[in-house]
């Protein structure tokens, strides 16, 4: 937990994550993300944009509202079972999840979500689990609690109806699923990914972004025929953990984790976690769906989601492989993935932040060695901002600015000096290994956009 709060910690005071209605004490598991925090959630949700759709054959992005018809959730199930197991504790009134606390006593050795609630309620009981927060073990029976948060809409209250803010992003993937077919002529197989905002009322929310109430999603489901999505359901699980190698992960802190219990229509189930300095906990998860989804919207629309082969003729409902993935979790994730202190030859420490350049916030710190050379600096300052995102600092003194930078991942600092003047040269100094070299202003851009590539 050492570096978890120095990572928050971190977040705070480099402008990469606050505390949400911080002026108010806060609003519980709320976070804003600031200037430095911005740039990397929107690089990692490029990253993987990127991958996902631009480099993807035959996959379509969409932006679908948050707002959804009220059938839509009956016919995913989620109105009826999208639920957590929840207990109170009677003696210090704490709201605990059943599964979580299982899941902790037995360090690991025991699977809840392979349990009954009577079954989870007799382990409690009979291992004598405590409440991490009074330390007794009082509680109430298990009830499970809908995790979805609604609202009303209507200009009176007697016309109000009920409305919710989607726990998914999946939903607008599936019910634009003949809209994209149709408008992009797309055949099977294809994929609609998305990027959005879901809301859950969840049961023990926490570990600063890990857990929260409001997150976004990045979702990718793969419509396929039937006899392939098996093959494409271990495509994906690659994939997934290719991507992350990519932006930057050490394959060592990740792993596979297949289901035991599986949902009554999925064929197969994995998440990838990350060892987080809590621990391993999921990052993504890929989920064999059937047809689950799409007969689910027939039945409930009255809209055919059959689809006819163009070749063979052959009609059918497309089997869904889902690939979901949490921006926020993810970019924490990479925050302690690169969170990292060097001892220094001097015998001070260094913060620094590794990002995977093409990540990192600012891609590079114009830096003044004087005031005086302001005018020269902030020439080439303009000059690079065309093309990247840069810092310009000239407060405080050299080292103390190197510091500010590696705290926040810049990968390149230029500096400028006298020498600048006379011959268009700067001095640039790499992150990672404080190597500097001498390179000219016009060199500047290419070599950024070389360093930058993943
Ligand atoms: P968990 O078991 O951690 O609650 P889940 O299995 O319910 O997650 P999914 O419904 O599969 O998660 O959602 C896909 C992804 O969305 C997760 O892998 C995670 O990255 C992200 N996610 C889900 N719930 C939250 C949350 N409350 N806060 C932040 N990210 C979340």
């Amino acid at each position: 937990m050492g570096n978890f709060d120095k990572i928050v910690n971190l977040c705070k005071n480099r402008g990469i994550i606050f505390p949400g209605s911080d002026i108010y004490d806060g609003l519980a598991n709320t976070w804003d993300y600031g200037p430095i925090g911005v740039e990397l959630k929107n690089n990692i949700k490029r990253a993987w944009w990127r991958e996902f759709v631009q480099l993807s054959p035959n996959s379509y992005g969409i932006d679908a509202d948050i707002f959804m018809n009220s059938r839509v959730w009956d016919a995913s199930g989620h109105t009826a079972s999208f639920s957590d197991p929840k207990m109170d504790c009677k003696s210090c009134k704490t709201r605990q999840r059943a599964d979580n606390l299982i899941d902790a006593h037995s360090k690991g050795k025991v699977n809840p979500d392979i349990m009954s609630n009577e079954e989870m309620e007799s382990y409690i009981a009979e291992h004598k689990v405590a409440c991490p927060v009074c330390g007794k073990c009082d509680w109430t029976n298990i009830r499970n609690f809908n995790l979805m948060f609604s609202t009303s809409r209507g200009v009176t209250d007697e016309k109000q109806n009920l409305i919710y803010l989607r726990p998914e992003t999946a939903q607008g993937e599936f019910v634009n699923f003949l809209n994209v077919q149709r408008s992009m002529r797309a055949k099977v197989p294809f994929g609609i990914a998305q990027i959005g905002k879901a809301f859950r009322n969840e049961v023990t929310p926490g570990n600063f972004t890990f857990r929260t109430i409001e997150f976004e999603q990045m979702e990718h489901q793969w419509f396929c025929h039937p006899d392939s999505s098996l093959e494409y359901y271990k495509e994906y699980k690659t994939r997934a953990m290719d991507f992350l190698l990519k932006i930057g992960f050490n394959r060592e802190h990740l792993r596979y984790h297949d289901h035991d219990k599986l949902a009554h229509y999925a064929k197969a189930a994995c998440d990838i976690q990350y060892l987080y300095p809590i621990g391993w906990e999921e990052l993504n998860g890929i989920h064999h769906r059937g047809d689950w989804d799409l007969s689910r919207h027939q039945e409930f629309s009255g809209k055919s989601m059959m689809y006819t082969d163009p070749f063979t003729n052959e009609k059918y409902i497309p089997n869904v492989v889902e690939y979901s993935i949490g921006a926020d979790r993810l970019t924490l994730a990479v925050l302690c993935e690169a969170y990292d202190e060097e001892k220094l030859e001097n015998g001070e420490t260094r913060v620094v932040m590794h990002f995977h350049p093409a990540l990192a916030p600012y891609k590079l710190a114009i830096l003044p060695l004087q005031k005086n050379l302001s005018e020269k600096a902030q020439e080439v300052y303009r000059k690079l901002a065309e093309h990247f995102m840069v810092d310009y600092d000239e407060a405080g003194s050299i080292g103390k600015r190197y510091r500010r930078q590696d705290e926040i991942g810049t990968p390149m600092c230029v500096t400028i000096d006298f020498d600048s003047l006379e011959d268009n040269t700067v001095t640039v100094r790499d992150r990672d290994t404080m190597q500097q070299i001498r390179i000219s202003v016009d060199q500047l851009i290419n070599y950024v956009q070389e360093k930058i590539v993943f």
